[in-house]
């Protein structure tokens, strides 16, 4: 009886942590009630980990503690310790970590070699195909994001190589699933050794410039493994919460491969970003300008469109930039900021250092609310953006770029590029922008550029 009740209480319990996240998901929308949001979805997490030791023959409690302990430890740490700009290859390794844990999940219950019912096999085996895939290519991910895997690995034949793998790993998961006796252990050890190398094969050959897209890929991919293990395990937080992390990962790939108008297929198999591209024709010259002279086209201007890029966090220019920012507004200019889907090197990432710096939202714009405005502007200050501005996308079809909506900013009346030097953007071609008449590049980090043209501004 006390037994029943517990399980009721547990039950309850994960519906409760269910609610939190998806309330939590929904506040993690807006950039306004987004920190509270991750507090809802935290507290969600807290309630579905306390109520499974509440679990009827619940066992080994030390060693989960333990493990809790280890994991939360290792994540409190570098979770403060990590840089804004590696943010994508933390997400890459903590989502590695989900998938490796589902895969553990199915791989312990395929193990025990018990005769469960098909479907439950089936579902053991799916999620931990999937999940192995995941954590195997997630850490690869990782690797070529942190620069410890320097080159991609191609050769001819790669996808038919990895169609064979995949192919392997159905057929061998799919004989542990119709095993009359059980899953065979040797079997087991081989299917997840296919599915991890899976993993590696698949992800090698993908360009550096397109992991942000993979990671988010694989994301998806660990919130299915993780919800088919939950119905394996009969565990509803983990049905729930699955499958939410896979809805919102198939969403946030989708809107990736979107702003950059690509196919996810083009993403997987086309090797972008490696090598440069074909580079369209530029003409013209690239015209230096100093501080003292943009601070006083800025200062005398009407209105002025921040656009920031991968640079600014590179430099961690945003507060600067917005302290530039304010006193341009104290001196009647209008200053609002653009900020480009992909600009940086994960969604969002220019929204969470400006919000950072204290930005309010009501002067941040996306793609298609201020490209009308940038028509009838006197300054479009470009700092560390390259491809988000970059025309070849508008008008190049042989730019790998060509079809991604882009930043209006060459329309502008005066164009100010901060960069600092010739380096060319993620997609590894030069941009037209740079040479146009209209155009100055204002070299230098984006951090001391900025405090350059604070103090020419102030020096007015
Ligand atoms: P970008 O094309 O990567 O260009 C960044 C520019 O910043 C470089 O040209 C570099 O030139 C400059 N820079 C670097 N460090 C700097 C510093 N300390 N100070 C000043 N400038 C600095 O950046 P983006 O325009 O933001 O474009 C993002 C790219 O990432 C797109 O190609 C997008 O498709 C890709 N991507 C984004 C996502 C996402 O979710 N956000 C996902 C996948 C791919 P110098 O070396 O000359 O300084």
């Amino acid at each position: 009886m006390g037994g029943g009740i517990a399980a009721v209480l547990v039950s309850a319990s994960y519906l409760l942590a269910a609610f939190l996240f998806i309330t939590g998901l929904k506040r993690m929308s807006s950039p306004v009630t987004a920190r509270g949001g991750i507090g809802w979805a935290g507290a969600g997490m807290v309630v579905a980990t306390i109520a499974t030791f509440f679990t009827p023959d619940m066992s080994n409690i030390v060693l989960i503690l333990v493990a809790i302990a280890l994991g939360g430890g290792v994540a409190w740490i570098t979770g403060k310790r990590v840089a804004m700009t590696d943010m994508p290859q933390m997400i890459a390794l903590y989502n590695g970590m989900g998938g490796g844990a589902a895969a553990a999940i199915a791989a312990v219950e395929l193990f025990k070699g018990e005769a469960h019912s098909t479907m439950v096999l089936a579902l053991a085996v799916l999620g931990g195909l999937i999940g192995a895939v995941s954590f195997s290519g997630s850490l690869i991910a990782f690797g070529k994001l942190q620069d410890l895997i320097k080159r991609s690995f191609r050769f001819r034949g790669q996808n038919v190589v990895n169609l064979a793998l995949l192919l392997a790993s159905v057929l061998v998961g799919a004989s542990l699933v119709l095993a009359a006796a059980g899953p065979v252990p040797g079997m087991v050890t081989l299917f997840f050794g296919l599915a991890l190398v899976l993993g590696v094969t698949m992800t090698l050959p993908i360009g550096g410039a397109d992991m942000p897209v993979v990671i988010s890929l694989y994301n998806a991919l660990t919130g299915l493994a993780v919800a088919f293990e939950g119905f394996v395990l009969n565990n509803a937080a983990m049905i729930i919460a699955g499958m939410v992390v896979g809805s919102a990962g198939t969403l946030l790939t989708q809107l990736m491969a979107k702003a950059m108008n690509r196919s996810l297929a083009n993403v997987l198999f086309s090797g972008f970003g490696d090598t440069a591209g074909p580079q369209g024709e530029v003409s013209g010259s690239m015209k230096p300008i100093d501080a003292a002279d943009v601070g006083v086209m800025m200062a005398f201007a009407q209105k002025v469109i921040i656009v920031p890029g991968y640079g600014m966090a590179v430099a961690q220019a945003q507060h600067k930039v917005w302290e530039l920012a304010k006193l341009l507004q104290e001196r009647g200019v209008t200053v609002k900021f653009a900020i480009h889907p992909v600009a940086g090197r994960m969604p969002g990432h220019m929204n969470v250092l400006l919000a950072e710096a204290g930005v309010p939202y009501d002067v941040i714009y996306d793609e298609s609310e201020i490209n009308a405005e940038f028509d009838n502007t006197d300054v479009a200050l470009i700092i560390g953006a390259n491809d988000v501005v970059n025309p070849a996308a508008r008008t190049d079809k042989s730019s790998p770029i060509y079809g991604m909506p882009i930043l209006n900013a060459d329309k502008s009346r005066n164009v100010i590029v901060v960069k600092r030097g010739k380096g060319a953007g993620f997609s590894g071609i030069e941009n037209g922008l740079f040479f146009l008449d209209n155009t100055h590049m204002l070299y230098g980090d984006g951090q001391a550029v900025a405090a350059a043209l604070i103090q020419a501004v102030k020096a007015l």
